[in-house]
């Protein structure tokens, strides 16, 4: 059992708690993970025990270990984790606009990228260097180069950087360039990259995968956590549907769902959701209204030439309405827009 502890008990409450525990015949074991501090004792008790453990002072809550994604669960932590990322902070008062092309594929596509984040408000800079492509003779990415190139133009703009992990051989390398790391749909039961990225620090952006049930999609998250690094960021990002006229379909309702059982940041992503520019704004706009914490946007200077994603990468002149939108809708969804916090 996971007895999780009211936070900031002093060291006499937690030693009077550890004491009663003994008293109970328990001998409990402290620990601290994904940035929750808890007691851990053996067995899983039945209903009468973890009521009468429930009662003790210091302890806010008995959860199972098999309970599953206890880590990323609002009973585990009631309040919205915020993730920080340079001096930016997703999860927090501010709503976050991430925006880029899909692609990183030279330096004047990520100068353009970078300016228009910045003059929109935006605070984070994605792009991709390691390219999960349905078909292997699709661009892949520029590697090394292109991590470089993305570093530079989200330097010159004070942007954090956001950059996808394929697999867990490239994590050093990402790491030492990006700010988050992020986790594609197609890898997000990539188990043993989970794990490794939960051996380290970065925030990670986990995205939906294509089929994924919410359960399932905690329950990665849980991987991340569960190692020890708490900075996890959800993305919905659509789902696969029976109708092929889109690319996926938007599961909003999931924003909303999420929001009361986990406590970690939601970002939407409108763009690979529906593959269609014009579905983008209005989709992040809705997105702002059930209360995500921001939004992921392709962009592309010239979408007709991008070698991957053209049809669905706004101008990057387009972000600054979308931006204005954000910040209208966010105030009434409590959010303010456009600040470091
Ligand atoms: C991306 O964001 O570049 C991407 C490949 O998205 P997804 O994993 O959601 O398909
Ligand atoms: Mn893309």
């Amino acid at each position: 059992m996971i007895l999780v502890l009211e936070p900031g008990l002093t060291q006499d409450q937690m030693d009077a708690l550890k004491a009663r525990l003994r008293d109970l015949g328990q001998e409990p074991r402290t620990e601290r993970t994904g940035g929750v501090e808890c007691l851990v004792v053996a067995g899983e008790g039945d209903a009468a025990q973890r009521a009468s453990l429930k009662a003790l002072e210091g302890v806010r809550e008995v959860l199972s270990s098999l309970d599953g994604y206890w880590l990323a669960s609002r009973r585990c932590r009631a309040e919205d984790t915020a993730v920080r990322a340079g001096r930016w902070s997703v999860g927090g008062p501010a709503f976050v606009l991430a925006a880029g092309p899909c692609a990183v594929e030279n330096r004047e596509q990520m100068e353009a990228c970078a300016a228009a984040v910045k003059a929109a408000g935006g605070s984070i800079l994605r792009g991709g260097s390691f390219k999960p492509r349905t078909s292997p003779y699709a661009f892949q990415g520029l590697g090394k180069e292109g991590l470089a190139l993305h570093r530079e133009a989200a330097d010159r703009h004070g942007l954090a950087m956001m950059s996808e992990v394929l697999d867990r051989e490239d994590l050093p390398l990402v790491a030492e360039f990006a700010d988050i790391l992020q986790v594609g749909s197609r890898n997000m039961q990539n188990f043993p990259l989970l794990k490794a990225l939960g051996r380290q620090g970065k925030p990670v952006l986990l995205k939906r995968g294509l089929a994924a049930t919410r359960e399932e999609f905690l329950l990665a998250a849980e991987y991340v956590l569960k190692e020890g690094n708490p900075n996890v960021i959800l993305c919905e990002r659509g789902i696969r549907s029976f109708d092929p006229s889109l690319r996926n379909s938007l599961d909003l309702a999931s924003v909303v769902l999420l929001k009361s059982m986990t406590h970690l940041p939601i970002l939407v992503d409108p763009s690979h959701a529906t593959g269609e520019r014009s579905l983008v704004r209005p989709l992040a706009r809705a997105a702002a209204a059930v209360g995500a914490d921001g939004v992921l946007v392709e962009i592309h200077p010239a979408p007709r030439e991008a070698l991957s994603d053209g049809p669905q990468a706004l101008l990057p002149e387009e972000l600054r309405g979308l931006a204005e939108d954000l910040a209208a809708i966010g105030a009434v969804a409590g959010k303010t827009f456009g600040s470091p916090a």
